[in-house]
This record gives C-alpha cells, sequence and structure tokens, in this order.
C-alpha cells in the first residue's frame, strides 16, 4: 500500500492549523474557507495505547495507536508496527486508506 508525507491545512485567515481537514475554519470569529497545506513528516508521541485483538477476532496482530503531536501544531492519532514510546521523535505518513501511520527515526 502506497503511503505518502502527511498534509496538515493551516488557515490563511488566521493561521490555526487543524487536522482532519474541514471547509470552514472552526475558529470564533474566523470561518475562513481558505486553506494553505503544510507538510507534517514528524512529530513527538504524546500517549500510546494498544488494541489487541481476541481470539478468533478478524485479523491478526495487535494495533498499536498513539497520540502524536505534529511540528505544524495539531495533534494526530497514528497506528505503528510497534509500540512507541511517549515523547518519541516519529516520521508521520498516511496510506490510500488515509489511515496515518507512526514510525520511530
Ligand atoms: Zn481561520
Amino acid at each position: 500500500m502506497s503511503e505518502t508525507v502527511l498534509v496538515i491545512p493551516r488557515c490563511n485567515a488566521c493561521g490555526e492549523a487543524l487536522f482532519p481537514a474541514r471547509y470552514r475554519c472552526p475558529r470564533p470569529r474566523c470561518g475562513a474557507a481558505d486553506w494553505t497545506s503544510e507538510p507534517a513528516a514528524g512529530g513527538a508521541v504524546e500517549e500510546t495505547t494498544v488494541v489487541r485483538h481476541r481470539v478468533g477476532a478478524q485479523g491478526a496482530g495487535d494495533v498499536y495507536l498513539s497520540s502524536v503531536r505534529t511540528q505544524a501544531g495539531p495533534v494526530v492519532i497514528a497506528r505503528s508496527d510497534t509500540a512507541l514510546r511517549e515523547g518519541e521523535r516519529v516520521a508521520l505518513t498516511i496510506d490510500e486508506a488515509m489511515r496515518v501511520w507512526a514510525r520511530a527515526r
């Protein structure tokens, strides 16, 4: 599955960055619909959790989830193949299914 660098939209009117994208800026007294896309290739892990699959459930293996503070500002929820540590610097990508992936770097 192909992956690309995660892109975070930033409002051209007030500078707010957010993910996922919305049509209009949610910030009070802004509401602009004018965005610049900013690559967010990396970030720092804030919290982690693991979703353990039950025996017999579809799909094998545990799913590691982390909240990652991107360099652009917003926190994104990312999957990873291995457990990550809080505070760890990670690279961020997004796949064709719009899932965000974090990898230690
Ligand atoms: Zn705005």
